[in-house]
């Protein structure tokens, strides 16, 4: 019987002999494609085990293949000429390390091991936690895989792209922005950038639209600026002071009172608010003193309550009904209004039918005291 070698043996002669010769062949095995453990062989009458492409191995006699570990349970040794090694990680008092079946081991740099990435040193240990590599960070597990995406390292967030650098500034994750310092730690809450105000939450995410943040309500533009000063949305007002935080209640803005919805909805036109009724224009802008509405005429205090009964203004009285319209050209009780709706005093009233003195009161069968001097002379006068 002659000698046979299977074709893949002869790769792993000559690859022994490269090594041998101390041709460097730059560590690019990949070692998910490393050699299985189980390929030793041995023959029955003999003492050791051997990789098959041994050339000690006596191919006159049948072989037997195996594990490393089958050999060593059946007390044999390795051989000292092709030295069967287990390969893969290995563990001494400096770290882990990886073999590889033809005994040289990873080292300087990145190597990809169970689909998994790992950084060896120069020395061949495996590295584990923070690494810089050409000015990128990268994580490395206890375990020493690289990761990516998402990941909290002590009390942080970071997050690595697919190829495990960390990321920093903003970035975009699924449909959401995030915002990671310069650390590349994730940044939560507000944060100021360029005179511009985010909010960021919880979860990191930046926030679009409106927000409330401890019982404060904000808004954000599609890119996450916070809005300050009038918005505008569906039709509606809103105001959202320097600070950002939108109006609820009255509100003084630019010297003028403006009063909004607890959602934020600049009202207008007449509302009550409270007990009094207010009149707010087509601006928002709440008003005071006469009014004219429609036909009718109102009063509203300083403070831009509507005003009811008799009221005093600039020293005449007028009277305003329970809806707050001025009544004119008309009594209330003994009073009498004219045109203009002023409380008329000392005059002839309702056609000149009726006499109102000089608190306004109608006076029953009053006689104007000139005129009856008058008519005594026009008496005296026809008498004389
Ligand atoms: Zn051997």
């Amino acid at each position: 019987m002659g000698i046979s070698i299977k074709r893949d043996d002869y790769l792993k002669v000559i690859l022994t002999m490269m090594i041998a010769l101390g041709i460097s062949v730059g560590m690019v095995l990949p070692a998910d494609q490393a050699y299985a453990d189980s390929e030793v062989c041995w023959t029955t009458s003999g003492g050791k085990y051997h990789y098959s492409w041994c050339p000690t191995l006596n191919r006159s006699h049948y072989l037997r293949y195996g594990s490393i570990s089958d050999a060593r349970s059946r007390g044999l040794t390795p051989c000292k000429v092709c030295r069967p090694i287990s390969s893969g990680w290995q563990q001494d008092g400096n770290g882990w390390w990886y073999r590889y079946p033809d005994g040289t081991y990873a080292s300087g740099g990145w190597v990809a091991i169970g689909g998994k990435w790992y950084y060896f040193n120069n020395a061949g240990y495996m590295r584990t936690g923070w690494l810089n590599v050409d000015d990128n960070w990268y994580y490395l597990s206890s375990s020493g895989a690289m990761v990516t995406g998402w990941n909290k390292i002590g009390s942080s967030w970071y997050y690595m792209d697919a190829s495990g650098v960390m990321q920093t500034g903003w970035t975009k994750v699924g449909s959401s922005w995030y915002y990671l310092q310069e650390n590349g730690t994730m940044a939560t809450g507000w944060l100021q950038l360029d005179d511009s105000w985010y909010y960021l939450g919880s979860s990191g995410a930046m926030a679009t639209g409106w927000v409330q943040v401890s019982n404060r309500w904000y808004y954000m533009n599609g890119s996450g600026e916070m809005q300050t000063g009038w918005l505008v949305l569906g039709g509606k007002c809103y105001y959202l002071n320097e600070k950002g935080a939108m109006a609820a209640g009255w509100a003084q803005i630019d010297g003028e009172w403006y009063h909004f919805t607890s959602s934020g909805v600049m009202q207008t036109g007449w509302q009550k608010i409270g007990k009094p009724w207010y009149y707010l224009n087509s601006s928002g802008v709440m008003a005071t003193g006469w009014m004219k509405v429609g036909e009718s005429t109102y009063l509203l205090s300083e403070t831009g309550a509507m005003l009811t009964g008799w009221q005093k203004v600039d020293g005449v009285w007028y009277f305003l009904e329970v809806s707050g319209a001025r009544k004119s050209n008309c009594w209330v009780g003994n009073y009498w209004l004219n045109d203009s709706g002023e409380m008329v005093i000392n005059s002839w009233v309702d056609g000149g039918r009726y006499y109102v003195g000089e608190d306004g009161k109608w006076i029953p069968d009053y006689t104007d005291p000139k005129e009856s001097v008058e008519g005594v002379e026009c008496n005296s006068v026809t008498v004389a």
